[in-house]
């Protein structure tokens, strides 16, 4: 989900006029509203639910407008059978252009009915907003892809490109099953696109009705954890020597903690401090400028380095976030370990990173080890006008005076299993956010129903600029 909300707020002072008033939902609105709640109350918690289940009732959705078999394709895992996903084909008339694969997440993140005001699995439309796990990430998104290709099918619409929809579960719970993994692993031509459209982008709204920024997320850091492991041949407490492997341990922590990776910036990265740090105006504004013109320009780093978002946005982070040792009160340590989370710039492998903390340490007494899940590292995608340009356009068109930035995020979605197959994968701007972040991951996750129908025809017309334009 988005990550940048905060930021993006307070760089964007701009504010777009108010959309128009509260009307009537459209006849095609309500039909998208029954199949978006037929999503959000299929529970696809890892725990409880099936995203198998809620990937066969948009199958059959799709089917029911018109979709062969030959062009759904249900999948799971024998292993996983309830972590199932769904790919669907609308065919293009051009020979020679290139696909277009539209993504979503249908897991959702756990939701205690006794914690929530109501039922997570009930979508409620109450005060202008849908409430319900996953209204917002990613089921509003997914139900609007299905929902778009429905409306493509039933108008007749004859789309120069292919374009291709995912339904994938376990983006949420890190080292489940993951739809899109395999889709990359074991499925590589049936999703195979020039690009791929995703979550991690989207708009900010000032809470108040009014839109003031729109992103798209072009690239995102990928991570990796490290055992940190030190041993000794211990012994009784009362007669210490200097060889000890927590104090060994320690040390190769504090050089860690001491240790700062080095400024980095792509294309995206570059213009967002150029744009955003404009944008903000302040001091901080003002040296994102500047090392967006000078990454060497220590006086702004240090101020940039400040802002603990900017700081893991512009270097690979390593930080230590578990810590184990020793086995009595009354003895040496035999043993010694920490967690090292590393989020790691776009385009490193995992291997260098590590050989740069087992330099850092200098000290072969502590061995560096990667933990699974490993996650692929794909170089950032291209800040290619041929995906930007319609999504600037669109955004000037539905929300006049606004600007479209595109950014890096700190975190990570599936669009890093897409990356690592050559799948360059965009983060769409469209559907927008309140500064509270909806309750997304946590309690009462809901989402403006206007950012719903508006984001649903922005994205329409988002996928047709692509798909009439190869
Ligand atoms: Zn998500």
């Amino acid at each position: 989900m988005k990550i940048m909300s905060a930021l993006l707020s307070s760089a964007l002072l701009v504010a777009a006029p108010a959309t128009a008033q509260q009307t009537a939902p459209r006849a095609d609105q309500l039909a998208f509203r029954d199949l978006y709640q037929e999503l959000v109350e299929t529970d696809t918690t890892l725990s409880a639910g099936s995203c198998t289940l809620a990937a066969e009732r948009m199958a059959a959705r799709l089917k029911a407008a018109g979709f062969g078999d030959d062009k759904l394709t249900l999948f799971a895992d024998p292993g996983h059978p309830k972590e199932g996903g769904l790919v669907a084909v609308f065919p293009g008339t051009s020979k020679t252009a290139k696909p277009i694969l539209l993504i979503a997440h249908i897991d959702v993140v756990e939701a205690k009915r006794a914690d929530w005001e109501r039922d997570p699995f009930k979508m409620v439309e109450e005060n202008g907003y849908f409430y319900g796990r996953g209204t917002l990430d990613d089921k509003g998104q997914a139900a609007i892809w299905t929902d778009t290709l429905i409306r493509f099918r039933k108008e007749g619409y004859k789309p120069k490109r292919t374009i291709k929809l995912a339904l994938t579960c376990g983006e949420e719970t890190n080292g489940a099953f993951n739809g899109a993994e395999w889709l990359a692993a074991n499925k590589r031509d049936l999703i195979d696109a020039e690009f791929a459209l995703n979550e991690g982008g989207g708009g900010d709204s000032d809470g108040k009705g009014h839109v003031i920024g729109q992103s798209v997320q072009v690239g995102e850091k990928t991570f990796a954890n490290f055992r940190l492991e030190t041993r000794n041949a211990g012994g009784h407490s009362s007669v210490p020597v200097r060889d000890n492997a927590i104090y060994q341990l320690a040390r190769a922590l504090t050089r860690i903690d001491e240790y700062e990776f080095p400024v980095e910036m792509t294309d995206t990265t570059r213009r967002f401090f150029s744009e955003a740090g404009a944008a903000r105006g302040d001091e901080t504004g003002k040296a994102m400028a500047a090392l967006a013109a000078d990454p060497a320009d220590k006086a702004a780093e240090a101020i940039v380095n400040k802002d603990r978002f900017l700081h893991g946005n512009i270097r690979t982070t390593c930080v230590a976030t578990l810590l184990d040792g020793g086995h009595a009160p009354n003895a040496l340590p035999q043993r010694a370990g920490a967690n090292i989370n590393c989020r790691i710039f776009p385009g490193h492998p995992i291997e260098q990173i590590k050989a740069e903390l087992e330099k850092v340490i200098g000290d072969p007494g502590v061995t560096v080890t990667q933990l699974p899940p490993k996650r692929p590292a794909p170089p950032a995608p291209p800040l290619d006008p041929k995906v930007i340009g319609p999504m600037e356009r669109l955004v000037a068109r539905y929300w006049p005076g606004l600007k479209v930035i595109p950014s890096m995020a700190n975190g990570y979605t599936d669009a890093t299993f897409l990356g690592a197959v050559g799948i360059p994968t965009y983060g769409i701007p469209g559907i927008w956010g309140d500064p509270d972040g909806n309750g997304v991951h946590g309690l009462n996750e809901r989402v403006e129903v206007k950012a719903v129908y508006v984001g649903r025809d922005f994205m329409y017309d988002l996928v047709k600029a692509y798909a009439d334009k190869p």
